[in-house]
């Protein structure tokens, strides 16, 4: 591997280049633009366009993107050109970024990115999150990353025994911020806050930008400037979205039929429980469609191992809960299958997020049952999007109902409601400057 100091250019010839890289018309080095092309990146995406020049320009962020926007390069590629500027002291030996992920697969997927970014410099990342040893983590921090990548509960742990030394931090990023406050991370956050150098650059990523967020970015930040790439209510452009209105006890006849579709080349199936993500996977075993269940009563190493096939291709559909949803990022994902829907809309954003990524065609598939209309018309009120009503009939019909399958009581009470049915429908409905080197 070389060094990032070697390959640093003037700001002036990377003007100069800027007519034949994009990249390097942000103000990225040789090194990086490299990675990127390595990654298989031509453009940069409208976030990394917004949010890579401020980042540079060492200005506190706050930047409102959704997942698939390529918002992990937007911070990573910058912070990599930060603590690599071969004007600067030598980078190593210090954590001199931190990252801060809500859930494991996300911060997993963050230090990869990392890993392929800054490929062409000479820099330790680590990721430590809970569900892993302690003492794997204390043993890996000994020699202290350059980029720390945590979810907050097992960094403060590390941090409360001494295993972590943070002195050194310049650059903090609070990755989908909305999603770790869900998660009852505030006063993690902010406690790791209170922590860290007040000299330091601090970004923040949010798909939604909720009161509480903001008074986050009011105390520990700087000025910070604002972008905003894709409103939360919009989920990406190039995805369909569509509902089949189907009986409860019929969706997973329609799930089989909609994965038996030759077309379906990979495909995400959101449950609302685990045991319901269980169940849904096995049955679609028993059906001849193999398919993997990923949720927090998995193992560490059974996520991974589901994750990993999910990435080679070996593993055609995931059934997950919604802990899931944030860290999966799969290239060539088609489709995502909403077998329930979500209590909260902003949920079903984020599920369809995991599809059409990075511009890529995806389709967002939901099933419906009576009881979840109200749950409909509230995604449909956030995303301003009306999800194209599709006729449940021919898909029923394509897959017989299994005959170990108990047939329906008859009791009045109990039975099945036809209105779901009836309404489904064929296709009618229709801070200033940072001083860098005040630190050093
Ligand atoms: P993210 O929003 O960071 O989770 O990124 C979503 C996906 O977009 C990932 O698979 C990235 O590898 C991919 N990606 C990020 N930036 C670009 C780019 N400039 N061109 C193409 N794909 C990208």
């Amino acid at each position: 591997m070389t060094t990032q100091a070697q390959n640093h250019t003037t700001p002036a010839s990377r003007v100069a280049k800027a007519s034949i890289d994009p990249f390097a018309a942000l103000g990225l080095s040789k090194n990086l633009c490299s990675a990127v092309v390595a990654a298989g990146y031509t453009e940069p995406t409208p976030i990394q366009q917004a949010a890579i020049p401020p980042i540079l320009g060492e200005r506190d962020l706050v930047a409102s993107a959704q997942t698939g926007t390529g918002k992990t390069a937007a911070f990573a590629l910058p912070i990599l050109e930060l603590i690599t500027d071969p004007s600067l002291d030598d980078p190593r030996g210090e954590v001199r970024a931190l990252i801060l992920a809500p859930t494991r697969e996300l911060a997993a997927q963050i230090g990869q990115s990392f890993e392929t970014y800054g490929r062409f410099a000479d820099l330790r990342t680590q990721v430590v999150f809970g569900g892993v040893k302690r003492s794997i983590h204390e043993r890996a921090l000994r020699v202290p990353p350059e980029i720390l990548v945590a979810t907050p509960g097992r960094l403060l742990d590390l941090m409360s025994t001494g295993d972590v030394d943070l002195d050194c931090v310049e650059h903090l990023v609070l990755d989908e911020a909305d999603r770790m406050l869900d998660m009852g991370f505030i006063h993690d956050m902010r406690k790791i806050m209170a922590a860290l150098p007040q000299d330091r650059q601090t970004l923040l990523f949010s798909a939604t930008m909720p009161a509480e967020i903001e008074a986050l970015a009011k105390r520990y930040m700087h000025k910070p400037a604002r972008v905003a790439v894709a409103p939360v209510s919009a989920t990406c452009d190039p995805i369909s979205e569509s509902v089949y209105f189907v009986h409860a006890s019929d969706k997973q006849r329609a799930l089989t039929a909609l994965l038996a579709d030759r077309e379906m080349e990979r495909g995400l199936v959101f449950t609302r429980t685990k045991h319901g993500a269980n169940r849904v996977a096995s049955r679609l075993d028993r059906a001849g469609i193999p398919a993997a269940a990923i949720h927090g009563n998995k193992s560490q190493s059974a996520r991974e191992r589901v994750l990993a096939g999910f990435k080679d291709g070996s593993i055609r559909v995931v059934v997950a809960t919604d802990l899931a949803s944030r860290g999966i990022d799969v290239h060539g994902l088609t489709h995502v299958f909403n077998f329930e829907l979500p209590n909260e809309p902003e949920v079903y954003v984020h599920r369809v997020g995991r599809t059409g990524r990075a511009n890529q065609p995806g389709a967002a598939v939901s099933l419906c049952a009576a009881d979840e209309r109200p749950r409909l018309a509230a995604i449909e009120r956030l995303t301003r999007t009306k999800l194209q009503r599709l006729d449940e009939r021919p898909l029923l019909a394509s897959v017989p109902a299994p005959e170990h399958e108990p047939p329906r009581r008859q009791t009045p009470r109990r039975q099945p409601s036809r209105r779901s049915r009836s309404s489904g429908g064929a296709g009618g409905r229709q801070r200033q400057p940072r001083r860098r080197s005040s630190r050093r």
